[in-house]
């Protein structure tokens, strides 16, 4: 029996690696996740999860977080991978990091009803929310002790991501491929830990102003017409989120 077991576990690693070699991963990433019935449909616009599930108390999404587009950071032997120069986010002159694009399994847990927070915690350095790809936000600092995020910009590919040493893909910024190819600059695009959607940098065709010190506000949306407290990303810091997170974060592991 045993050895009938691991002989179909084999079976089904090869298969795995043949399907991964053999056609091109954006197939695998379009796959619509599996969601749960009791999971608000606005959860389903995460198309980059595998599965998105509801316990009454938390919305619990699963990732990958590789991009499903064509990346100068996948390894060049993924089909992926596309060479990349020129310019990137604030006109630097872009420099590849060395580091290149794995794959995780990501959990983010956030709050099914998201509160505001008597005490609004600081977001720590890796991921502190979701993006409708999958792909983890990041806050607005390179590293430890508020490092600003000068140095990285160059690094930045061509829809503004890159990955850290250990292969994370991650956007301290506005996810371009999001506000320009797959949505635009006023769409949804993705959740904080703390269950608060964020939107684009644009709200009604201009640039979106009048932030708090979370960098968000509230009022209806397309996807909240009864109203919600919402972030925004922006140009220019903190980008994605301010001081802290507005409401209480639910959790995150890979
Ligand atoms: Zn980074
Ligand atoms: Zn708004």
């Amino acid at each position: 029996m045993k050895l009938i077991k691991s002989t179909a576990v084999l079976f089904t690693l090869l298969s795995m690696a043949a399907c991964s070699s053999s056609e091109d991963t954006t197939t695998e990433e379009n796959e619509v996740p599996e969601v749960g019935t009791d999971v608000p449909a606005v959860y389903s616009k995460i198309y980059g999860a595998s599965s998105i599930t509801s316990d009454g108390t938390y919305i619990t999404i699963k990732t990958s977080g590789t991009p499903e587009y064509k990346s100068v950071y996948y390894p060049t032997t993924n089909a992926l991978y596309e060479d990349f120069s020129g310019t990137t986010y604030g006109g630097y002159t872009f420099r590849k990091n060395p580091n290149t694009i794995s794959s995780f399994e990501f959990t983010f847990k956030i709050p099914l009803n998201p509160v505001v927070a008597t005490n609004h915690r600081a977001t720590s350095l890796g991921a502190i929310g979701v993006s409708l790809n999958g792909v983890p936000f990041f806050n607005q600092y390179a590293g430890p002790n508020e490092q600003p995020l000068t140095d990285e910009f160059q690094s930045f590919d061509k829809y503004w991501g890159h990955p850290t040493a250990n292969g994370m893909f991650h956007y301290h910024i506005e996810p371009l491929y999001l506000t320009t190819v797959k949505a635009d600059k006023s769409a949804l695009l993705g959740f904080l830990l703390d269950g608060f959607p964020v939107y684009g940098p644009e709200e009604n065709g201009a640039d979106v102003t009048g932030l708090d010190m979370y960098h968000g506000h509230s009022h209806a949306t397309a996807d909240y017409p009864d109203g919600i407290y919402h972030y925004h990303v922006t140009n220019s810091a903190p980008y994605i989120n301010g001081n802290g997170f507005y409401g209480t974060p639910g959790t995150v592991s890979q």
